[in-house]
């Protein structure tokens, strides 16, 4: 019996054994996700076994009351705050413009787990001990499949039933310096699941789905620049970070969407709609990256303090006060906002390719 199945089973007797409701629809959306990933790696995509009585559960998993008192606590004056940083992120790539080249796949599958369980080990071993088992073939699946827009090309499903982590990396053949960037990516979502998994944390936890993109997209920026002190892939480091750069303006643009959506509901007096649940989670690429970008200036200057403020950050991630968070760990909210961190690093880039 394969750990995903054996995982399916646990999470299963978990979710028939609970009694209260919003563990329950924890239990089951846990399990929904698992069976969507059992379905993808053996190619079955009719969901035979995600039954109409575990949707229902998960369906009941929002509740109304709670957001409606986490927008007024948190999202609220974090709507206008993110008015203000989306439109410095977009002015300060005004007139930017790179082609992105689609990389080389020179390295093997093999190759492609030591360059980053290297980094990691290279950021702090001990994160290399947290995430070394994350590659094994009980971890990580390799599904047939091209992507050529650089989004990612990879999943992470955190099992915060039973602590287990799987990646799903879409990848026909071998590894581009980018597709690692993408494992670099999933793996830090394995270590922000297990940072915040002794606090089972529940799954329609807004802050959590807020700075869920924080941790993977650190580690990701990071690496690029990683690749450019060590001089390995460096050119193709630069091209990736422009890129990562333009996600940001789509981000930000999204963000605007959801605040103006806010905005709407909250002008006339509506109560928060589903749509509004799924929208609110856009806010997650513009803090991932925003946030990923100051850390990472911050690590260049002084490694150990930026690790220290890093953990901090997402260890303090279930906390309802989102405006608090960004104060509290090695975040200037004011130097955050005015995105000189950002203008820097295209500068930078702009430098080494043009
Ligand atoms: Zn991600």
């Amino acid at each position: 019996m394969s750990l995903l199945d054996e995982d399916i089973a646990k999470t299963r007797k978990l979710l028939n054994c609970s009694n209260s409701k919003s563990k329950r629809s924890f239990y089951a959306s846990m399990l929904h996700e698992l069976l969507q990933l059992h379905d993808t790696i053996n190619y079955e995509d009719n969901n035979p076994h995600i039954s109409q009585e575990l949707y229902d559960l998960i369906n009941t998993s929002y509740h109304a009351d709670d957001l409606l008192k986490f927008h007024e606590h948190s999202l609220a004056p974090l709507s206008q705050y993110t008015f203000r940083l989306t439109k410095n992120t977009n002015k300060s790539f005004k007139g930017e413009y790179f082609d992105y080249t689609y990389l080389n796949k020179k390295y093997s599958l093999k190759q492609a787990k030591e360059i980053a369980l290297a980094f990691y080990n290279d950021f702090d071993p001990k994160l290399y001990n947290m995430v070394k088992e994350n590659v094994d073939s009980d971890h990580l699946f390799i599904v047939p499949g091209d992507f050529f827009s650089s989004t990612c090309d990879g999943a992470c499903s955190f099992n915060y039933a039973t602590g287990n982590s799987y990646i799903t990396m879409y990848n026909s053949g071998n590894f581009s310096i980018e597709a690692i960037d993408c494992l670099v990516h999933e793996l830090g979502h394995t270590i922000q699941g297990k940072i915040n998994y002794s606090k089972l944390i529940l799954s329609n936890n807004i802050a959590l789905n807020t700075f869920g993109e924080v941790l993977s997209s650190i580690f990701e920026t990071i690496f690029i620049d990683y690749l450019i002190a060590s001089k390995q892939d460096a050119k193709d480091a630069y091209y990736m970070d422009i890129n990562n750069l333009l996600l940001l303006r789509n981000a930000a643009f999204e963000a605007r969407r959801v605040n103006k959506h806010i905005l709407y509901l909250t002008a006339n007096n509506k109560p928060l709609d589903e749509e509004f649940s799924s929208k609110v989670f856009e806010y997650q690429y513009l803090y991932g990256r925003l946030l990923a970008n100051y850390y990472a200036e911050q690590y260049k200057i002084d490694p150990e303090k930026a690790r220290f403020n890093i953990y901090n950050f997402i260890k303090s991630i279930s906390t309802r006060d989102i405006l608090s968070m960004l104060s509290n760990y090695g975040i200037d909210k004011e130097e955050l906002a005015q995105c000189q961190y950002l203008k820097r690093r295209i500068k930078n880039d702009k430098k080494a390719l043009v």
